[in-house]
């Protein structure tokens, strides 16, 4: 269902009641997965809401030490699907998901889209990745099933979405901002008017990476369109979880499919109403993965302020950061240590590497500055090029993204007082 007003309008107490009876269902679920057994959750009795805090955090790394299958609270026969969060090579974190599973995630993004105004009769172009990432088949369900035309032309071949875009008269685009922002450019060099060569296009949906304000304003005023902040993470689906209205002040978080909480990062406890914190998510409605308290890492802070737009489910603000050292580059995730695993792993390279990030133009741009063993000589150029090929090589295998490498004399990169800044991050947005 895809405007559900009897949830998305609930009351406080009706919301609480739902959400209860769902927890203790998910709890009692989750308990026949192998993961939270050991965690002697079979043990644990929720009599209330608040009771969620009895609950043990789930983090990555669980997700990570439970694969394949031990997370699977139900027969694996009755699992449809599988999907996996972005750019996590070595073990990856993987989510599963029964038919019913799939099918109330396709209705939450439904209901996303309907919310800023796509109907039937819309056409949609999800330019983003298919495949194992959520944010290419989790969209294209939620649209087909609102009864848009889908086109799935995925990410890059800017020129084919720009021609399709036009020829179709696409009025809908899901797409990462850093992306969004090329599309522009793009359409500035072939110096066409946007406005009059898409004169369908009327919104944009942005997710899959943080950006700022000022990147959705740019969007819109290029285009002439509407531009909606989409969040979502592969452990809780994927998009469909928090998605702004017409309102554009936060995004509505869907609280009857998940239970929220906002901790200090820190000592884990609730930060004060209002305060910036770590956002914590546990599943109401899934099956075959049920997750309790997944600690996102994503920063941000909670609303109960009404909407006017009408909806009761609380807000969360724009993702001011996270709290711990990924690194989200076009949308892939990377973290740091994947990086030093390939270093480490090669020889000639020697102790000391850094991560930079920039914006180059809308892009972002990763340099990776890597110390040279102390055996090896300046000046000898050709092993150098050499091994710096080879690391570039290595790395894109690795995190998926082609870095510039840079090598740098034994001791060129300075050494931080206590902790060591592997990744410096000046990107603008
Ligand atoms: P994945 O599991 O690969 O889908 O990556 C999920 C992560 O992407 C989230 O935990 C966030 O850090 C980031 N992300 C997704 N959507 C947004 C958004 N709209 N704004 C900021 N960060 C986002
Ligand atoms: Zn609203």
């Amino acid at each position: 269902m895809y405007w559900d007003e009897r949830n998305e309008c609930i009351g406080p107490e009706d919301l609480a009641r739902l959400q209860f009876a769902r927890l203790r269902e998910t709890v009692r679920r989750a308990a026949r997965s192998p993961f939270y057994r050991a965690k002697g959750l079979g043990e644990i009795e929720v009599r209330d809401l608040s009771d969620v805090r009895k609950l043990p955090f789930t983090t990555k790394d669980d997700l990570r030490e439970a694969y394949p299958f031990g997370m699977l609270s139900c027969p694996l026969d009755d699992v449809v699907r599988l999907h996996s969060s972005s750019g996590t090579t070595g073990t990856p974190t993987v989510v599963y998901h029964s038919k019913k599973d799939i099918d109330r995630w396709t209705d939450l993004v439904a209901r996303c889209l309907y919310m800023i105004g796509v109907r039937k009769g819309d056409v949609f172009q999800n330019m983003i990745g298919y495949g194992l990432f959520t944010g290419g088949l989790g969209l294209h369900y939620g649209a087909e099933r609102l009864g848009c035309l889908t086109i799935p032309t995925g990410p890059g071949n800017t020129k084919r979405q720009l021609k399709f875009m036009k020829d179709f008269g696409v009025s809908v685009i899901h797409v990462i901002p850093s992306y969004a922002l090329h599309l522009a450019d793009e359409v500035e060099k072939l110096g066409i008017d946007p406005r009059r060569e898409f004169p369908s296009f009327k919104y944009a949906l942005l997710g899959a990476e943080p950006h700022t304000e000022e990147t959705r304003r740019k969007v819109e005023e290029f285009f002439g369109i509407q531009a909606y902040n989409s969040y979502g993470l592969s452990e809780m689906n994927g998009p469909g979880v928090a998605f702004e209205c017409p309102e554009k002040n936060g995004m509505h978080i869907w609280e009857d499919a998940f239970l929220v909480e906002v901790v200090d990062p820190v000592t884990l406890e609730p930060v004060a109403p209002g305060m910036q914190g770590e956002l914590v998510i546990t599943t109401l409605e899934r099956e075959a993965m049920p997750i309790l308290r997944y600690r996102t890492k994503d920063l941000t802070t909670l609303s109960d302020e009404p909407c006017p737009c009408g909806r009761t489910h609380r807000r969360i603000s724009r993702i001011a950061g996270r709290s711990d050292d990924m690194i989200i580059l076009k949308g892939v995730n990377i973290f740091p240590m994947q990086i030093e695993a390939v270093l480490i792993g090669i020889p000639g390279v020697g102790r000391n590497y850094q991560v930079i990030l920039e914006s180059r133009g809308h892009n972002d741009h990763i340099t990776v500055k890597v110390e040279i063993d102390a055996h090896l000589s300046i000046d000898d150029y050709r092993s150098l090029e050499e091994l710096r090929k080879r690391i570039v090589r290595e790395l894109r295998d690795e995190i998926l993204v082609t870095p510039e490498v840079v090598l740098t004399e034994p001791g060129g990169i300075p050494v931080a007082q206590g902790k060591a800044v592997r990744v410096v991050d000046n990107r603008t947005t």
